[in-house]
């Protein structure tokens, strides 16, 4: 990483952790795996996904010594664990546990394929995690099976109903949106998670899948998905963002019908970005800080970490990425190239 960008200001310990451009950073995904037991052809390859040495990923001690400095340190309140998939990590609920002992962590939440919630979840929550954002795509087996790679619809609404059982604080379903793949999915999605009275997200395509089979016109954009909706659903009414940093627009869904007032959310990560107001950065399963999902560039961490370095090395290492974040993702301008990495291997 260029190291001239970097400020005195941005050097100074105990302070937010900001970019060049004033962007307070508050909140991290950290990746826990690139594993995963499904391979959604958005995401991961098909066959032959090489993933990371086991020795390169950061052990749980490694995390929680990098989170409790980001908090303690930096200003950051908000950890989000994703993957690859989070729940294949062993022993994922000691980490939570360890992560929910640091003093001003106000929010710990977990994205996950839901697969292996029947089992977890329970553990989960008793460890401490808060909020879980579940992921799937379609209702309908073929479907999934297209999409995932993989014959498991009925784990993973297994995953989702232990899930409501335990009682999260939050909990919210997320969709892919692909023009041509699923337009006939929405209807069936916003109903079903009306009805188990949690929100449903519609994520727009974005240009991290493996394969490099992302175009322009491959995302099902959130102007004509709303469209859709609104069609089958009547008017949808509008509701203020949660903060100015979150990426989902809401919406409720029409007075009289029989969902009425179910939320539902739109990221249009691609055709609305919301770089401006981005507080967000990601440290990879390896031990990379990423300042963005779609940076070409990041920071290794991981060496330093094993080779002794101290708190401050640490923190600068960090300052100094974020200090360097780009205005914004760039996906529509001249010479875009997606980053070395796919989805599973960042960090979604
Ligand atoms: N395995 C977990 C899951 O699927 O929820 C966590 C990791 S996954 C990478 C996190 C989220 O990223 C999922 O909701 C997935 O749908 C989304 N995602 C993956 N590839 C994407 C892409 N190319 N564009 C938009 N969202 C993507
Ligand atoms: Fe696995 Fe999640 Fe990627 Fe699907 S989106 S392949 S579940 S990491």
């Amino acid at each position: 990483m260029n190291q001239d960008l970097t400020t005195a200001e941005s050097r100074l310990p105990d302070r937010p952790l900001t970019d060049s451009l004033g962007r307070v950073h508050t909140s991290v995904r950290l990746s826990v795996t690139d594993r995963c037991n499904l391979r959604c052809t958005y995401c991961m390859p098909e066959l032959d996904a090489t993933f990371m040495p086991r020795d390169h990923l950061l052990t749980f001690e490694e995390l929680h010594r990098l989170t409790e400095l980001l908090v303690t340190r930096c200003g950051i309140n908000d950890v989000r664990l994703t993957g690859g998939e989070p729940l294949v990590r062993r022993e994922l609920d000691r980490f939570v546990a360890m992560l929910s002992g640091i003093p001003g962590l106000t929010d710990l939440s977990l994205t996950t394929n839901g697969i292996l919630l029947p089992e977890q979840a329970a553990k989960l929550k008793a460890a401490g995690l808060k909020r879980l954002n579940i992921s799937i795509d379609t209702l309908d087996h073929e479907q999934f099976k297209k999409l995932a790679r993989r014959d498991s619809l009925d784990e993973t609404l297994a995953g989702i109903e232990a899930a409501i059982q335990c009682g999260f604080e939050s909990i919210k379903l997320n969709a892919i949106a692909i023009q041509g793949i699923t337009e006939h999915e929405f209807v069936s999605l916003i109903e079903f998670a009306a009805a188990k009275q949690v929100v449903i997200r519609f994520i727009e395509f974005m240009p991290l899948d493996f394969d490099r089979a992302w175009q322009r016109d491959s995302v099902l954009s959130g102007d004509r998905l709303l469209g859709l909706i609104e069609q089958h659903f009547g008017t949808l009414i509008e509701q203020p963002r949660e903060t100015p940093s979150q990426p989902a627009e809401r919406f409720r869904l029409p007075e009289g019908g029989k969902f009425a007032g179910a939320e539902i959310g739109i990221i249009r990560s691609v055709s609305q970005p919301f770089c401006q107001a981005c507080n967000r950065l990601r440290i990879t399963a390896d031990g990379s800080i990423r300042n963005c999902l779609f940076a070409s560039d990041e920071a290794p961490i991981r060496d330093l970490l094993r080779g002794g370095a101290s708190d401050e090395q640490l923190i600068q290492v960090v300052r100094d990425c974020v200090w360097q974040k780009k205005p914004s993702h760039g996906i529509d301008g001249d010479g875009f190239s997606p980053p070395p990495r796919a989805m599973y291997s960042i960090g979604g």
